[in-house]
């Protein structure tokens, strides 16, 4: 059986880049969830469906191909802001979900985030992390990033964004984000990319040593 380590968490709390060292420590598979309901969002736009419209929107994600993500493809505002709409829709979700629990079992173990993976997607998963930090902090974050790379960015702006994609993430009545009651809580606001991951390695060695003494 996989191991399985699910981290979820609201937009940029930190988790792509948690995850991403984690399933590189350990050798595991990692997936961002994330992509799965972006590469969909995206698929729609360039063809010119409509956002709005169920059964399109499903059909779409059973094509989705969990091997041909490409972050900095997907990575863009308005395909987030797409991919949130979109995400509200149940159809949409057992499509994705189904590809996401099959990449869940791969061999030796694997990595997931998103919104859902230790409520929904995995929720037997060995390690359960909930990865927040203040929408101040994330918006900060945000803004540094885009300002990092050479761009203009308005804080403002993103501040506002953050918290109405929290709203919708939190809100919707489709697995909403929220911790599981079997999760560990990571507040990242005032902790480096480095802390946050010794903090993650403690409790994931910690579960697995449990785990091997069964
Ligand atoms: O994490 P990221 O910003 O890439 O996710 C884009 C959107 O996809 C989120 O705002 C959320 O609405 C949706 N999502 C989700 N469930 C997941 C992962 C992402 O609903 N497991």
């Amino acid at each position: 059986m996989s191991t399985v380590i699910a981290i979820d968490g609201p937009a940029a709390a930190g988790k792509g880049t948690l995850s991403r060292k984690i399933a590189e420590t350990y050798g595991f598979h990692h997936l961002d969830t994330g992509l799965t309901y972006r590469a969909t969002a995206k698929a729609l736009l360039d063809a010119g469906l409509p956002l709005d419209d169920e059964a399109v929107a499903e059909k779409v994600a059973r094509e989705v191909d969990l091997g041909g993500l490409d972050r900095d493809v997907l990575s863009r505002h308005e395909i987030g802001e797409a991919a949130s709409k979109i995400a509200v829709m149940s159809p949409v979700r057992k499509a994705l979900v189904e590809a996401q629990r099959a990449f869940s079992q791969r061999s030796p173990g694997t990595v997931l985030d998103g919104r859902d993976i230790g409520t929904v997607v995995c929720p037997d998963a060995l390690v359960k992390l909930y990865v927040t930090a203040s929408p101040e902090v994330r918006a900060r974050r945000r803004y540094d990033e885009v300002v990092g790379r050479g761009g203009s960015a308005d804080y403002a702006a993103i501040f506002q964004d953050v918290k109405a994609r929290d709203a919708r993430d939190m809100g919707r009545a489709d697995s909403p984000l929220r911790p599981a009651d079997d999760a560990h809580l990571l507040d990242t606001s005032e902790m480096s990319i480095e802390a946050a991951f010794q903090a993650a390695k403690s409790i994931i060695d910690a579960a697995l040593s449990r785990n091997a003494s069964k």
